[in-house]
């Protein structure tokens, strides 16, 4: 068995991915150690942060790209762990990785064994996962939405963003998604649930917006900044709520300015004047205290059928390159995974 790995060429120029960032090689598998595990990735998740570490200078050339991953067991020297069970690791944009003793896992979510009957292997990176409880954490945690409080959520059709509009319509508010082609306002409408959505390539997009806001804005989670953050700040009412989640139109940035920084600056008048209260969100933060009732509440959800979930697979390791460009640009449709081997779980 050989080992298929993509690795970062050099540190990227700026703007969004291009083929000459990833190497593609092949090696032998790595050696097991005491207190690690063995594991061929059948699931590899690509998340917009992987791009900010490829660019900041976290990640070096020839690293093996991170990135989080549904594994499963081929040899194991941990306790607890044997051949053949199903877990959530950090094997990166390879086919085999180690896992485990001193191995780095970027602080949170140690190896974690999945129950593959309680639900699909592929949600511990989705919506049972890191992009669940982003959504969780940053909305209800963080917002706090009332029942009959307007909510605005970007990237709506987006990993983070379906279940965020969910959440909020549990909670009993009046949803409204922003989400880019036509395909994905469908969806928002007639799968997700939002009482409106609007399309931020619409030309009328800053009045179509407004118009569905006759009372104002109680709470905004933005995932994208840029003219769609700024259509939401004058709809801001007074003691409404923002997480900064992300910013993803300003991930090609070439100006080295950190975009939270430039864009709250753009909206401190209005914070100042609608005493909002702005949160920035880093899901690591809130591991410790919430990864286990977020578990706990999200996997009744997804049992029951209350909150659902749809993913953009891309079909072998070869096409990660590719499907992160388009992650990263809106060629996406739900959250995007890789399917790097078989999954023999159901
Ligand atoms: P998505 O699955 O939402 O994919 C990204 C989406 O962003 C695209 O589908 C596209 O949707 C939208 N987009 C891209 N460029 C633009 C643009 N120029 N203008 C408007 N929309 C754009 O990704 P994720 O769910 O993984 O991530 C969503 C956000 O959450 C990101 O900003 C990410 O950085 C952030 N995040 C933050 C975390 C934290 O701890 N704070 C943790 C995880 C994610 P469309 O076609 O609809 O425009």
């Amino acid at each position: 068995m050989t080992n298929n790995q993509w690795v970062l060429a050099r540190t990227p120029l700026g703007g969004f991915p291009h083929e000459d960032d990833f190497r593609w090689q092949t090696g032998a598998l790595p050696e097991i150690e005491s207190g690690q595990l063995l594991t061929k990735t059948i699931y590899l998740s690509l998340d917009p942060y992987q791009w900010g570490r490829r660019r900041s200078g976290v990640e070096v050339p020839g690293d093996v790209c991170h990135g989080r991953t549904v594994s499963q067991v081929v040899s194991s020297r941990r306790e607890g762990f044997e051949e053949g069970d199903f877990v959530f690791n950090t094997n990166g944009w390879q086919s085999f990785g180690l896992t485990g003793e001193g191995i780095s896992h970027f602080g949170y979510m140690y190896p974690r064994k999945l129950d593959a009957k309680a639900a699909s292997i592929s949600t511990a990176i989705g919506v049972m996962g890191m992009l669940g409880l982003t959504a969780y954490s940053g909305l209800l945690v963080q917002c706090q939405p009332q029942p009959g409080e307007t909510v605005i959520i970007s990237a709506a059709s987006g990993g983070v963003g379906q279940v965020a509009c969910q959440l909020a319509k549990i909670a009993g508010c009046r949803v409204i998604g922003i989400a880019g082609n036509a395909q994905k306002l469908e969806f928002l409408s007639d799968v997700v649930g939002v009482d409106h959505c609007v399309s931020h390539l619409s030309e009328d997009f800053e009045d179509e917006l407004r118009a569905l806001c006759p009372d104002g804005c109680d709470v905004y989670f933005e995932n994208v900044g840029g003219k769609v953050y700024e259509a939401v700040l004058p709809l801001l009412n007074k003691n409404s709520r923002i997480t900064v989640c992300g910013m993803i139109s300003q991930y090609g940035n070439t100006d080295g300015k950190d975009p939270r920084e430039a864009w709250d600056e753009i909206g401190q008048p209005i914070f100042s004047k609608q005493q909002v209260k702005v949160h920035d969100l880093f899901v690591g933060n809130f591991v410790e205290e919430h990864q286990e009732p977020f578990l706990s509440v999200m996997g009744g959800y997804v049992r029951e059928g209350q909150v659902v979930y749809k993913e953009d697979r891309w079909e072998g390791l070869e096409v990660a390159p590719e499907a992160f460009g388009e992650m990263l640009t809106g060629g996406n449709f739900g959250k995007t995974i890789v399917v790097v081997s078989e999954d023999n779980s159901d």
